[in-house]
């Protein structure tokens, strides 16, 4: 039966409820060589990122994907550690962020050896953390897509037909987009199991229109963030008539706990899209069963396995 990989172990769909499909408990994003991610632990987290998820149980959130992948500070072991100490299930990725933050091995390692590495994290374990991978987190640079990150989107085809584990790549402009479903296509991997993160980004909708015709996921996950609500509900709805209402994602990019800032920081909390903005596009007409559609039923299909 389909079912997501969780911090918590397989969570069918009958067990769930609101999901957020892009959030972030734990990131790094200084420079690679600094490796403050390292130096954190689980009990300076969970203080500051427990009370977050808390909040959104309260709303009736039952599961987040963590969208941190190595290069920016990815802890399975603080991601685990948070989601038992809430009893939110967690769903965390293998895979590697864009260059400048791509390691060294990474740089080193063949298609072949990264996907056997991707692999080894979807049907085993992250680095002993006793967390299985529920999915692939990419991403791709603004200009184009590098040679090292096309060879992580060639290993991530292999993993990820090897399992039906989903990607989903930070990928800003929609035009990269295109070129990474073409190798991803190339490699016998469909469409239909990858989503555009950030698709918000792309100012273009046509882009965002040419890519759900072509199978993909789109997903709106700046909500509360720099873009009004208005423009957000606006590019719903035109999802919506264009009948792509089931590749549609909406979540915030929000948290987290920041190693490289005293006490981690203050996170933003998870809690906007819930209390504010789901009001909002009911009020704009789109009736109760979509929206069960885009905040349960779809972030399940996208994640489950
Ligand atoms: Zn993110």
């Amino acid at each position: 039966m389909a079912h997501l990989i969780t911090t918590l172990g397989p969570r069918t769909a009958d067990k769930l409820g609101l999901m957020l499909p892009h959030e972030h408990i734990f990131v790094d994003l200084g420079p690679i060589a600094e490796k403050n991610w390292r130096a954190a632990t689980p009990e300076q987290v969970i203080p500051v990122m427990a009370p977050e998820i808390k909040k959104i149980q309260a709303q009736g959130v039952t599961a987040l994907v963590e969208c941190t992948p190595v290069g920016v500070g990815r802890r399975a072991d603080i991601d685990r550690a948070v989601s038992a100490a809430t009893g939110l299930p967690v769903l965390v990725p293998t895979g590697i962020y864009r260059e400048p933050w791509i390691p060294g091995w990474a740089h080193a390692a063949t298609a072949e050896g990264l996907a056997d590495w991707m692999l080894g994290e979807l049907t085993g374990e992250i680095e002993g953390s006793g967390v299985q991978a529920a999915w692939i987190k990419l991403s791709a640079g603004d200009d184009g897509i590098t040679d090292a990150e096309a060879k992580l989107v060639r290993a991530a085809a292999q993993a990820g037909k090897a399992t039906n584990a989903i990607i989903g790549s930070h990928t800003i402009r929609g035009r990269v987009v295109r070129d990474q479903l073409d190798i991803l296509e190339g490699a016998g991997y469909t469409a239909g199991r990858f989503i555009w993160i950030h698709t918000q980004a792309e100012a273009d909708i046509a882009l965002h229109l040419e890519i759900a015709r072509r199978g993909a996921w789109l997903e709106y996950d700046g909500i509360g963030g720099g873009q009004s609500d208005e423009s957000y509900i606006e590019r719903i709805q035109r999802l919506l008539d264009a009948g792509f209402g089931h590749k549609l994602l909406l979540s915030h990019d929000r948290g987290w706990y920041d190693p490289s800032k005293p006490g981690g920081g203050v996170p933003k909390p998870f809690t906007y899209l819930v209390g504010t903005f789901l009001p909002k596009l009911r009020g704009a007409g789109v009736d109760e069963a979509t929206i069960r559609q885009l905040t349960q039923t779809n972030p399940f299909n996208a994640y489950a396995r």
